[in-house]
């Protein structure tokens, strides 16, 4: 492991802290209803890794269930770290503001901005989508990217892996 490319962080009193063994991608302000209770923000920012290149550094985290998604906080002060769906293992998505210095990761998109808050104003240079980004890059009538995340994200194996022509005739 490159040292340059580890990057670092942890929750509000120190006890958890995690090292993120690549750098994160589909950086994206979700505004979702879930999301913002579950962090008390009105907008949580994500970045996506593969879940194997987080590593626990020191304390524990809690899992908790919720709408099909299992949400991740430090057991010590109750940070919120990480969001996964059961269906894609693969892969986790990380509170990059929790990072140490998460000032390099401006939001690619924001998504489910049709929870958004009124008072939450909206860089009108990002794309940013009512719900999930529900366009394919490869197919663009096919809805199956993303089925079960509420996230989009440049997600290459999700992307990949799912067959296009097969589903997208019929899905909704
Ligand atoms: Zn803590
Ligand atoms: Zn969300």
């Amino acid at each position: 492991m490159d040292a340059k490319n580890t990057l670092s962080g942890g929750c509000l009193c120190g006890r958890f802290r995690y090292l993120l063994l690549e750098k994160p991608i589909g950086i994206n302000d979700c505004h979702c209803v879930d999301c913002r209770r579950a962090s008390a923000a009105a907008v949580v920012r994500w970045g996506t890794i593969h879940a194997g290149n987080f590593e626990v550094v020191s304390g524990e985290l809690k899992k908790v269930s919720y709408a099909d998604r299992v949400r991740s906080f430090a057991t010590c002060c109750g940070s919120p770290i990480l969001f996964q769906v059961p269906q894609d293992p693969e892969w986790v998505d990380v509170t990059i503001v929790s990072l140490d210095d998460p000032s390099p990761y401006r939001p690619e998109m924001i998504i489910w901005t049709e929870d958004r808050l009124p008072w939450v104003m909206l860089d009108p240079e990002t794309p940013s989508y009512a719900q999930k980004k529900t366009q394919c890059p490869l197919v663009p009538s096919c809805s199956n990217v993303e089925r079960a995340n509420h996230r989009p994200g440049p997600n290459p194996i999700r992307i990949e892996s799912h067959d296009c022509s097969a589903k997208s005739a019929g899905a909704s």
